[in-house]
């Protein structure tokens, strides 16, 4: 049967900044780690931008508003405008106010990223069950939000309230390590509400999910996107869900290992190191399993006991050629489970 699935990266001969005509970029990870800039980050963001690519910032993140947000990227010498970002938040409120009627009593639960979103769709907020809110939505409130915050969405759900949240992130890279994030809030709202006879189920609206793709899209307009990501289940599988090209970074949570193990809704269209990957061309691996996968001078290939490298010349060509024998060997039914430690070593990676 033929596989549907991409069995390796796309190849582009130009720039992708000329090929696309709006990045959307995640920020963690990508534009800044832990507050500070990634390495190549602002100079390539402003080339971008010079030579006329749009740039719109997409983050799961609902706590800070879009103002806030574009005030950090200027402090870190990125220029933007809280027009150019787009928060989860955003997309849940549209969600909401496209079930609600105006003007309707929502309980946030979460910063002020989330109360600006829902004023913004003309939604009524409110702090407490007892408002008799028609929806609840939950967005991350950060480390200093009270325990009780989530009683009152748990009670308000319990009487019957529609539920919302802005994302599904389990947890969230920290300075100091992994943290709860708002998945895990909605999580323990939903174990308060396990005595429900139909157990209630919250409509989500961050990455990977179709929303927030949607919000990203509206807002900017754009018309040729390409995804710019480092995670491979919100931005690379958002990117998937909605049809459109993705670029993975190596500079946040996912390593070469991970991207050759990736399953298919995981896979990218193209992979860079860092954002110089938007002015670069990205050569297509050629070959096949039979003959392996040749890319620069690298030939890579998927043996009984792992994938295998040889050659030499630049490091992201050899991720490139296994990308093609991994995700070959592993066709649509899942990641590719083979070692690749060896492989990887060849290239430093
Ligand atoms: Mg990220």
């Amino acid at each position: 049967m033929a596989g549907t699935a991409r069995t390796r990266p796309s190849g582009s001969d130009r720039a992708l900044r000329e090929v696309y005509d709006t990045a959307l970029l995640d920020l963690d990870g990508v534009v800044y780690v832990a507050g500070d800039a990634v390495a190549h980050a602002v100079r390539s963001l402003e080339e971008a931008r010079a030579a006329g690519m749009g740039l719109a910032y997409v983050t799961n993140n609902a706590s800070r508003t879009p103002g806030a947000v574009a005030a950090h990227l200027v402090e870190l010498g990125v220029p933007a405008e809280a027009d150019d970002v787009i928060t989860s938040a955003q997309a849940a409120a549209r969600l909401i106010a496209e079930q609600l009627p105006a003007g309707a009593r929502v309980l946030a639960v979460g910063g002020d990223g989330l109360r600006e979103a829902l004023r913004e769709q003309g939604m009524s907020v409110v702090d407490s069950a007892d408002d008799e809110p028609a929806a609840v939505v939950q967005g991350y409130g950060g480390p200093g939000m009270p325990w009780g915050r989530l009683g009152e969405a748990a009670l308000a759900v319990g009487r019957g309230a529609a539920w919302f949240a802005s994302n599904g992130d389990v947890t969230i890279p920290g300075d100091r390590g992994v943290v709860p994030g708002n998945g895990a809030a909605v999580e323990v709202v939903r174990l308060a509400t396990r005595w429900m006879r139909d157990a209630p189920e919250p409509q989500i609206a961050g990455k990977p999910r179709p929303p927030m793709h949607r919000e990203t899209i509206l807002r900017t307009g754009a018309r040729r996107p390409l995804v710019v990501g480092d995670r491979l289940d919100t931005d690379i599988e958002g990117a998937h869900a909605g049809g459109v090209d993705s670029m993975l970074v190596l500079t946040g949570v996912t390593d070469a290992a991970q991207l050759l193990a990736a399953r298919p809704e995981h896979r990218p269209a193209y992979v860079a190191g860092d954002l110089r990957g938007l002015a670069q061309p990205h050569p297509e691996p050629g070959g096949d399993a039979e003959s392996g996968f040749v890319c620069g001078g690298w030939t890579a290939r998927a043996v009984a006991d792992g994938l295998v490298l040889e050659g030499e010349g630049e490091v992201l060509d050899g991720l490139r050629a296994l990308c093609g024998a991994a995700w070959t060997a592993a066709g649509d039914e899942g990641g590719c489970g083979l070692e690749s430690g060896k492989a990887l070593a060849r290239l430093g990676l």
